[in-house]
């Protein structure tokens, strides 16, 4: 058997590799290395692929969060909510911006954002509302969109981890992630699950001015070549970035497909086992399984099965050891901060297995028996 990885680059190359190659020399062949023809035909595809919502490409995932707050207009000391269990950029360009992150608890079964916790943590200070499609599944959004509009409030949706996922409304209409905040962003860390060779990310919006503006901000606030209106950044897709990143578009909803498959295989594999809770699907919603993370009973050490399963052969990963509002780079600036249980218990409990788009049926058997007797099933 071949040797199990928490994502598979170089196999999932090899399957590509002659659209990749030729892409890569294309753009060497121009030499045009900044913006060059591969940005704006990437932009292309993938405002396509997002109903022909506009796109701004940028230099990562953490970028476009950063970019996406400063198009707000926002004031010092204004808040921002999140949520407590996410990866630490969604807060950390808050606290860069010189905003406020507040913080809401998530749902345990969804590992997202608590709707129902949402109205509590607004104030007459808050601005926008940052929710966080985790693991591959879209946040309650419905219920969170009523909320900020009702508190006239801006969302923008970290998609970091969720592109082509989807989530079915009440009137059944099917609703893509990304396209229900004021803006959006992705990442395309190489093992998102549309990932480059390196660093890139994303905006999208479907407001003209909005994307106006952002492409400025983007562009060190420039509207005008070397008229620089407001303090902008410098956060670009490199040009063999954008051009990889059209070819592996193509195989997205392929390759989210293919996650899929492995996660059906766990939920099976799994069933019985009392001592482990697989990842709950909101019904209507597309999980799109960037990972795939288990929820440990009490009476599992997690630290052990970490290691027992590493013995085996089998990487895991903690996604995440400590929630937002106990990271000492938020407390440094705001200690006081508010209990949040369920972030606080998923940040003990969670473990994630190994999911990518080229696992083979015999891996993900070998890796169903060893957890289920390892954990005692
Ligand atoms: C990966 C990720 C980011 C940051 O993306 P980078 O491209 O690494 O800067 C932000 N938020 C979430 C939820 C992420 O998973």
């Amino acid at each position: 058997m071949q040797q199990i990885q928490m994502v598979d680059l170089k196999g999932q190359y090899q399957q590509i590799k002659t659209d990749i190659d030729q892409a890569i020399q294309a753009v060497i062949d121009q030499a045009a290395f900044i913006n060059g023809g591969a940005v704006g035909t990437f932009n292309t595809a993938l405002s396509a692929y997002h109903q022909g919502a506009y796109v701004q490409s940028c230099g990562n995932g953490t970028d476009a969060l950063q970019i996406a707050l400063m198009a707000l207009e926002l004031e010092p000391g204004d808040e921002i909510i999140t949520p407590a269990f996410t990866y630490f950029a969604t807060v950390e360009v808050v606290l860069l911006l010189g905003l406020k992150p507040v913080f809401v608890d998530v749902d345990p079964q969804t590992f997202n954002l608590d709707p129902a916790q949402l109205e509590a943590a607004i104030s007459n200070k808050t601005r926008a509302i940052v929710p966080v499609h985790l693991f591959g599944q879209c946040a309650d959004m419905e219920a969170i969109l009523a909320i900020a509009q009702k508190h006239q409030l801006k969302v923008i949706e970290d998609n970091a981890q969720s592109i082509g996922g989807s989530i079915t409304c009440a009137d059944g209409r099917i609703r893509q992630t990304g396209l229900m905040g004021d803006i959006s962003c992705l990442s395309f860390f190489p093992s998102k699950n549309l990932g480059c060779y390196g660093d890139g990310g994303a905006l999208l919006t479907k407001d003209e001015a909005l994307y106006k503006k952002i492409k400025a901000i983007a562009n060190h606030g420039q509207y005008q070549k070397y008229h620089h209106e407001r303090v902008g950044i410098n956060s670009r897709l490199d040009t063999l970035q954008a051009a990889i990143l059209s070819v592996k578009l193509k195989q997205l909803d392929q390759y989210n497909l293919a996650r899929q498959q492995v996660a059906a295989a766990y939920d099976a594999g799994f069933k019985h086992n009392t001592h482990i809770k697989t990842p709950f699907k909101t019904p209507g919603t597309t999980h799109v399984y960037h990972q795939y993370t288990l929820t440990l009973s009490d009476d599992i050490d997690r630290d052990q099965l970490k290691a027992a399963l590493a013995e085996k052969g089998i990487p895991t990963m903690i996604y995440y050891p400590l929630p937002c509002h106990q990271q000492k780079a938020l407390t440094s600036i705001y200690p006081e901060q508010g209990n949040f249980p369920v972030a606080e218990h998923l940040s003990r409990k969670v473990l994630s297995l190994p999911i990518h788009t080229e696992m083979f049926e015999e891996q993900i058997a070998y890796i169903i028996e060893q957890v289920n007797q390892q954990t005692g099933n």
